[in-house]
């Protein structure tokens, strides 16, 4: 028979029998009727065929996988909620330990702690915390993994009035590169501890994360206020000022982009570009209503949806617009304030979106998010008043050029007003040599701390601090 005839049988590495054995979660074949669905991250930009797939379930298969994956020596991607833009949770050709099945959550009321799964999803988290009236800071997307996010700093709609994800965390369960099930607190393995809050997945796999919670809503002041474009100079300088004068509790968002098709909005709205203030009132709602009372008055309206709602309704009203699939290309800077220039210059560039799906925001932090010394833990963005993410977003692979062209040219124009920082988990693939920045004075100690819990760099899937 031709050799090109032959059906070749599939190769896996050496001891995948054996791994299936000791597991008690799954392995995940490319053969396996699962493996397209198992493959698949959020950012449809990203196509890669791991080798094999651990879907772990207990500690104890993590440290399994690990061992395999070392022994294997094939590239080791780690899974959490799979969103990172860089497509870091899976690879070609390699392992991924998939966490997405380690998504419990325990909350003890009275100490006002959680006990996270190293794959919970934001809804997760949310769902067994506010059936306490209690909540984390988070992200604004509720299908976002708290892996990833609470590694790399992480911020949402309470981050002012609690800090940052980071910031509440009080330890957390390790598993080394060397397979040890560490845990990781001011206490205990304090470097770890350290490094872990900010340095991203470069330190070990967290298996639990433990929180310290808030009383929060459960029923929050919250919504979305619509500007026509063509006020966003007015509407922006506005929100600056505003800002500079908000309490904690309060936290607007402002984005730019195209009219999605709300219910709220005149359908001769819809498609046209607007300046969106997207808030959340982290106290008594009836205070609320006063204070966000000028946010409706800065311009005529193109229209508002603003009310009370459950915290967990509010944390998934941008879900529909944030959908898994599409092709997503981010670049992003951080602020510490926003001049006019770098108001008019955003301006320009929202008046040229590539595609219906594409967004400017700018993200208010200060706060609590500022009040950490800047070596207290690796996250180093102290002086972050704003962050500001370019989201290009499209469906068609024919408009990747287009799209990463535009974004692109946002982020250069912006960038003479940039702090300088960047905020890892908005890094794309490309922007490794932005690694140092997003740690400034804290890279060196990160170094060492790599040195010491991966000397091989076996975690190197991620933003990688390298240990050489
Ligand atoms: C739609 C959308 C909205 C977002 N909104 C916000 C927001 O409001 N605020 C904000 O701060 N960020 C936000 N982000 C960014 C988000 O924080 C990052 O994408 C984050 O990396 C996602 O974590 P993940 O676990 O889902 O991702 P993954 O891609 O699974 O993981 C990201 C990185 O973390 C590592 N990792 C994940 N879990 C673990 C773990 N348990 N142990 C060790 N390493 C791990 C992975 O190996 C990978 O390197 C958003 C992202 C998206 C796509």
């Amino acid at each position: 028979m031709p050799d090109t005839l032959k059906t070749a049988a599939p190769r896996f590495p050496a001891g995948i029998e054996a791994l299936k054995r000791d597991l008690n979660g799954k392995v995940v074949l490319p053969h396996d009727a699962a493996y397209e669905g198992a493959r698949k991250i959020w950012n449809g930009m990203v196509d890669k065929r791991p080798a094999v797939i651990v879907r772990c379930l207990h500690t104890s298969d993590v440290v399994r996988a690990v061992h395999f994956a070392r022994d294997s020596g094939l590239p080791l991607a780690v899974r959490g909620g799979g969103h990172n833009i860089a497509g870091n949770a899976t690879c070609d050709g390699g392992i991924v330990i998939d966490l997405s099945q380690m998504n419990t959550v325990s909350v003890n009321p009275g100490l006002r702690r959680a006990h996270v799964g190293g794959g919970a999803l934001l809804a997760d988290v949310d769902a067994a915390t506010q059936a306490h009236g209690l909540a984390v800071p988070m992200g604004i997307n509720s299908t976002t993994g708290i892996g990833g996010l609470t590694l790399g700093g992480g911020f949402g709609w309470l981050s002012r009035k609690h800090g940052l994800t980071v910031d509440n965390l009080e330890s957390a369960e390790v598993v080394t590169a060397a397979g040890e099930v560490v845990r990781a607190s001011a206490a205990e393995h304090p470097d770890l501890f350290w490094a872990i809050r900010g340095g991203g997945g470069n330190f070990g796999i967290v298996t639990r994360f433990e929180f310290r919670l808030h009383p929060v809503g459960p029923q929050v002041l919250s919504g979305l206020i619509v500007y026509p474009a063509w006020e966003g100079k007015s509407v922006l300088r506005k929100y600056r000022e505003f800002m500079a004068q908000a309490p904690d509790e309060l936290l607007v968002w402002a984005v730019l982009r195209q009219a999605p098709p709300l219910p709220f909005l005149p359908q001769e709205a819809h498609g046209k570009d607007v300046v969106v203030l997207a808030f959340c009132y982290a106290g008594d709602p009836a205070k609320g209503e006063k204070l966000v009372a000028p946010l409706r008055k800065f311009g005529p309206l193109v229209g508002a949806h603003v009310g009370v709602q459950p915290y967990t309704a509010w944390q998934q009203a941008f879900d529909p617009l944030l959908g898994a699939g599409a092709r997503n290309y981010w670049k992003s800077h951080f602020f510490s304030g926003l001049p006019d220039e770098l108001i008019d210059t955003v301006l320009k560039h929202a008046g040229n979106l590539p595609s219906p799906q594409c967004e400017i925001f700018f993200g208010a932090l200060g706060g609590a998010t500022l009040r950490p010394a800047v070596d207290s833990m690796a996250y180093a963005q102290r002086n972050a008043e704003y962050a500001m993410n370019v989201h290009g977003r499209w469906d068609d692979p024919a408009d990747d050029a287009k799209g990463i062209r535009w974004a692109r040219d946002v982020f250069d124009a912006t960038a003479p007003y940039a702090s300088g920082g960047v905020y890892v988990n908005f890094m794309t693939a490309d922007e490794s040599e932005r690694v140092k920045s997003a740690y400034g004075p804290n890279y060196d100690r990160l170094v060492r701390v790599k040195r010491q819990y991966d000397p091989q760099n076996l975690f190197r899937l991620n933003q990688n601090i390298s240990p050489n």
